[in-house]
């Protein structure tokens, strides 16, 4: 080998070994284990950069970077809630991201006005129904669900899930706190059984005939049904000539002390393209954002529907407000 190619050699090895050790970025992730494992490695392999995560329960993560400062080795806060985000943002522990991609891939409603967090699945709470006691021309809206009709058939899940909390916020932000105080109340008097723990329980309660109508995210419903085609629990899409569905989102932003913040953008930018949004979305037979992208099959065939256009970010201002409201409601 030449000396001039003996240099060159060295010269690309020494510029590729360091660039590649630093292409790496570090998650904190509420979302689960199995829903980013293949996502991530994908990327990984796409693109050389090394994606590290660590789960835990948003509000955990939160606190863990509000105390690690300017030590912590996250890139990306990812959570499952547009209301845990609100939080994250709050707490001072995201920073601004300017993006084109990301403006352009993520609607409006489902990102932080303020740019520090965005949408990569859209997450629809809408109602649930038995196939075999509830005819859909019996339901209307969400509010309607408070009517003397449904004493002793409804079921929700507790209130002390973000999901439901995000759902009231919105609520209190359309139709103000007093009404929606009044239908929060009706659905508690209507209940069937104490709040359930989780959704999938909720659904099973309704297969097995404790109730006859729920609220649950839809993915919930999705899981049941890839297990079972005939499991007797339908969506119902409310509020079609009105609000819409309540939508909610899985998302992300780039931390305040991102220590690989232009890779954590990167990696936030493609998650957000219509190669990965199938992926990232169908994993866990959610919704996509990205306006192109179509949801799995499954989810495909309970057809289409009005999303409430409301910013998702109301669900985090409204928090607390809804906690106090479900509270003085008596919604456990
Ligand atoms: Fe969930």
């Amino acid at each position: 080998m030449s000396l001039r190619r003996l240099a060159a050699t060295l010269l690309v090895a020494a510029v590729a070994a360091p660039a590649f050790a630093a292409d790496e970025v570090v998650v904190y992730s509420e979302r689960k284990e199995p829903l980013i494992q293949p996502i991530f490695a994908e990327y990984e392999k796409l693109t050389g950069t090394k994606v590290r995560y660590f789960n835990d329960a948003a509000p955990v993560l939160i606190e863990r970077l509000a105390a690690e400062g300017a030590n912590t080795q996250a890139d990306l806060f990812m959570a499952v809630d547009a209301g845990s985000l609100w939080q994250a943002a709050e707490r001072g522990v995201l920073a601004k991201v300017d993006s084109e991609a990301l403006s352009k891939n993520v609607p409006a409603n489902l990102r932080d006005p303020g740019g520090t967090w965005f949408g990569l699945s859209q997450r629809a709470r809408t109602i649930v129904r038995s196939t075999e006691r509830v005819n859909p021309d019996a339901l209307s809206t969400y509010a309607g669900l408070a009517g003397p009709e449904w004493k002793g058939k409804l079921c929700l899940r507790s209130a002390k899930k973000v999901y439901n909390q995000s759902l009231v916020a919105t609520m209190i932000a359309r139709d103000g706190e007093a009404k929606t105080e009044q239908v929060v109340k009706g659905w508690v008097a209507n209940l069937a059984a104490p709040p359930f723990a989780d959704d999938t329980l909720l659904a099973q309660a309704i297969a097995a005939g404790q109730c006859d109508v729920g609220i649950i995210n839809t993915y919930y419903l999705a899981r049941l049904e890839h297990d079972d085609a005939n499991f007797p629990v339908a969506p119902f899409w409310p509020d079609q000539v009105g609000s819409g569905v309540h939508v909610n989102i899985s998302g992300a932003g780039v931390t305040t002390h991102a220590k690989h913040r232009d890779a954590a953008v990167k990696l936030l930018e493609w998650l957000s393209s219509p190669e990965a949004q199938a992926k990232f979305a169908n994993v866990n037979l959610e919704y996509p954002v990205h306006p192109d992208v179509k949801p799995d099959q499954l989810v495909a065939n309970w057809g289409e529907f009005k999303a409430d256009p409301v910013n998702v970010v109301e669900a985090g201002r409204r928090q607390a407000e809804a906690v106090k409201l479900m509270d003085r409601a008596g919604w456990q």
